[in-house]
């Protein structure tokens, strides 16, 4: 079983056939197959091939944020074209969607198997983990059927249009505009921290369609073109040198009357939906994994028996194990609560945790931009903190976790 094929610049002719994958009979045949796909078709992690990280810009002029921008839509298109063809792309959508009607459990063997190697589709990280959640929750079945398959052959990348100036943590406060005008809505406001926002040919929008007072019962979710005058976006430089954020201004923009995702004054709801799915989707995520670089890092420095570097890596493969065994739980249909927010934290103190932990093996070599062992952790120290935020902010999952999760007062 594969998707209806089309010519596209991404599919090689020597990769290995996956037809007759619906048969495989168990997830370790499926497995089996998967893997062997990935090891024919897929850079190794860490060879010249590797765009495993490509979508991590660390330009540090805008002129090559743009340049790597483009580059990294163009791999990630044409990954994510090459899974849609080999039948590896939203196995478990139903077929209108541009799926396959396929069992979940074989899009996370999918999503294991490829964090395994060189490649990602982190570009599309709102496009394929957001936008699904949110459409087949509250979109209308003209939504999903026009949005999801250009998803899935990687032709439309989406951004989130939620944080603003005066609205982070704050959400209910957004005061961006939705005006009703003939044939729809005209939008007015800014937007901040919005990341892929060059690349992005939609955005999921958080507007006010209400007065102030009403709060989030204001709120609307629309589906907004990002290709249309009207919308601006400007990067934003980090403490890093690089680019990675942009503000979004948002002049007199049109959203078709087709673009309202759920009831009109519903958009908290929607809210919910998205935020539950990006936690998830972080805490889910591969690219803060740091516990084999730990182990790997100790022993290029010969400490692997020091007992003071032994009791940090070990540390952090459990850390890194807990929160394997709560998304298996989750991954396996176990009700529990505020899981979302849950993996997320456990994800951004993981990530935080190991980066500090590696900065105390390497010592002074810590400091070194250009030093080889050193560089990855450089990186992933310096992303640290923007993981405690983006997605909402430890503290606010603390609040999630005590309110939904434990049942504790406001
Ligand atoms: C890597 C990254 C990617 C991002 N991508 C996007 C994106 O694509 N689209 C988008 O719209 N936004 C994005 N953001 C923005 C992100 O969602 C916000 O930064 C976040 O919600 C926090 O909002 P704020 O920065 O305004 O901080 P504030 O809300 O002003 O918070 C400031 C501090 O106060 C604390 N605080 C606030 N309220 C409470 C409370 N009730 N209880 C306890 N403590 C509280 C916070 O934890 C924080 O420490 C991204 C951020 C990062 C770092």
């Amino acid at each position: 079983m594969s998707h209806p094929s089309a010519p596209d610049p991404g599919t090689a002719a020597d990769a290995p056939s996956l037809d007759g994958l619906e048969d495989a009979g168990s997830r370790e045949e499926f497995t089996a197959r998967v893997r062997a796909w990935f090891e024919s078709t897929a850079p190794r992690k860490g060879s010249p091939e590797d765009f495993s990280a490509v979508h991590a810009v660390t330009a540090t002029t805008l002129a090559d944020y743009h340049a790597h921008e483009r580059h990294a839509l163009a791999v990630t298109r044409a990954w994510q074209r090459r899974l849609y063809d080999a039948g590896l792309a939203g196995r478990s959508w139903p077929a209108d969607c541009g799926g396959l009607g396929a069992p979940a459990w074989q899009d996370e063997v999918v999503t294991e198997e490829q964090a395994r190697f060189g490649v990602s589709t982190k570009m599309f990280a709102v496009a394929l983990e957001m936008v699904p959640a949110v459409l087949f929750a509250h979109g209308t079945h003209e939504q999903r059927v026009a949005y999801l398959p250009p998803i899935l052959r990687g032709e439309h990348g989406w951004c989130q249009l939620l944080s603003e100036p005066g609205a982070g943590s704050d959400l209910a406060s957004a005061s961006t505009r939705a005006t009703p005008v003939d044939g729809g809505w005209s939008v007015t406001g800014q937007k901040v921290w919005t990341s892929n926002a060059t690349s992005a040919r939609y955005a999921l929008l958080v507007a006010r369609t209400g007065t102030k007072e009403e709060g989030r019962a204001g709120l609307s979710c629309f589906a907004l073109d990002m290709e249309q005058p009207g919308v601006d976006v400007r990067p934003l430089r980090q403490m890093n040198g690089a680019y990675h954020f942009n503000e979004v201004f948002l002049d007199d923009v049109l959203v078709p009357a087709g673009g309202l995702i759920g009831r009109l004054g519903d958009g908290w709801a929607v809210l919910r939906t998205m935020l539950a799915s990006e936690r998830a989707a972080i805490g889910g995520g591969t690219s803060g994994r740091s516990a084999t670089r730990l182990v790997a890092l100790a022993r290029r420095l010969g400490r692997a028996d020091d007992p003071a570097a032994r009791d940090l890596v070990a540390r952090a493969v459990i850390r890194e194990r807990t929160l394997d065994l709560l998304r298996a739980r989750m991954a396996a249909g176990h009700e529990i609560a505020a899981a979302g927010p849950a993996t997320k934290l456990l994800y951004s103190e993981h990530a935080r945790h190991s980066a500090d932990a590696a900065m105390t093996l390497l010592g002074m070599a810590g400091t070194v931009v250009d030093d080889p062992l050193a560089q990855e952790w450089i990186e992933r120290l310096l992303f640290a903190p923007g993981l405690r935020l983006g997605g909402g902010t430890d503290e606010i999952q603390r609040n999630v976790i005590a309110e939904r999760g434990l049942g504790l007062p406001r």
